[in-house]
């Protein structure tokens, strides 16, 4: 795969390709890692990234007391006492993290009809938000507006979150117009330091096979509403998604280059609409730890 990333990056580079340009940087530091680069397991934000931990445990394994158990006699009734905790969130995928990518001065892809990345994706965002809410998700955007929060800030919010997925919108200068990609992290390794924590810029790697599995769900039903699109999710280094704890994928619509902006406009009904059926199909496979310091 890695092969495969490093042979198409001449041509992005050229051409200016969103999300490429990030599989390029990460080519580099993946060949010539820095010491930012690298984790500093010691900080906060090493342990942030445990957790959630995956799991195949069943759901039933962490659900919420049983709200059927009697009271035992010479008690107050349980359900006349005051409410002193929120109720528990139910196991397993509630949250979308939306991340419209790049902002403030970073425009990301720009066509020739003054067609702005940066500008389509939070427009995409506002659509994929509805969809999801239809559907019962809560969501969750890293940017609302023209700001430029770092990859690490983006992740955090995903990582900060029980039960939750994280979805990257980036629309590129390349690929047939009218078609779509979804991508999932390469292969990481473990990179466990010696106190078994995960380091931060590899907090993706314990949610790999759950990242494809859900990018699958999300790529077939684009794949059935954007003819010409895989038929299945992608692995490239994306930079944004190393670094999150959480199922996560990015999803690429092509392109920039058309002439009329109306076209991409036309697509975000669909995109929608594949982002919220895929994470409700994915939806049963994601059962969080019943300890949250749980080793997946
Ligand atoms: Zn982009």
């Amino acid at each position: 795969m890695g092969n495969r990333v490093r042979g198409l990056l001449p041509k992005y580079i050229l051409t200016g390709a969103c999300l490429a340009v990030l599989l390029s940087a990460i080519g580099s530091l993946r060949a010539h890692p820095t010491p930012s680069e690298l984790a500093a397991p010691s900080s906060p934000k090493a342990r942030q990234a445990q957790q959630p931990s995956p799991t195949s445990q069943p759901a039933t394994s962490q659900a919420p007391a049983s709200p059927a158990a009697p009271p035992s006699p010479g008690t107050t009734s349980p359900s006349a006492a005051p409410q002193t905790t929120p109720p528990a969130q139910p196991a397993g995928l509630n949250v979308v993290v939306l991340d419209p990518a790049h902002g403030g001065t970073d425009l990301g892809a720009r066509g020739t009809g003054g067609i702005r990345e940066s500008e389509i994706v939070l427009e995409f965002a506002a659509q994929i938000r509805t969809a999801l809410e239809s559907l019962g998700f809560q969501v969750m955007q890293t940017r609302q507006g023209n700001q430029n929060p770092s990859f690490d800030d983006r992740s955090a919010i995903a990582n900060a979150q029980r039960g939750a997925v994280f979805v990257t919108l980036h629309i590129a200068s390349t690929g047939m117009p009218g078609t779509a990609r979804v991508y999932v992290m390469t292969d990481l390794p473990p990179g466990n330091d010696a106190t078994g924590l995960i380091s931060w810029d590899r907090a993706q790697a314990p949610f790999l096979s759950l990242s494809r599995k859900f990018g699958d769900y999300v790529q077939g039903f684009l794949a059935q509403r954007f003819k010409g699109s895989p038929n299945t999710v992608q692995a490239a280094a994306v930079r944004q998604l190393r670094t999150t704890a959480a199922p996560a994928i990015a999803v690429e619509v092509s392109s920039v280059a058309v002439e009329d902006r109306a076209a991409l406009d036309r697509m975000a009904p669909g995109v929608a609409d594949a982002i919220a059926r895929g994470a409700s199909a994915f939806r049963p496979s994601y059962v969080i730890a019943a300890n949250p310091g749980e080793r997946p």
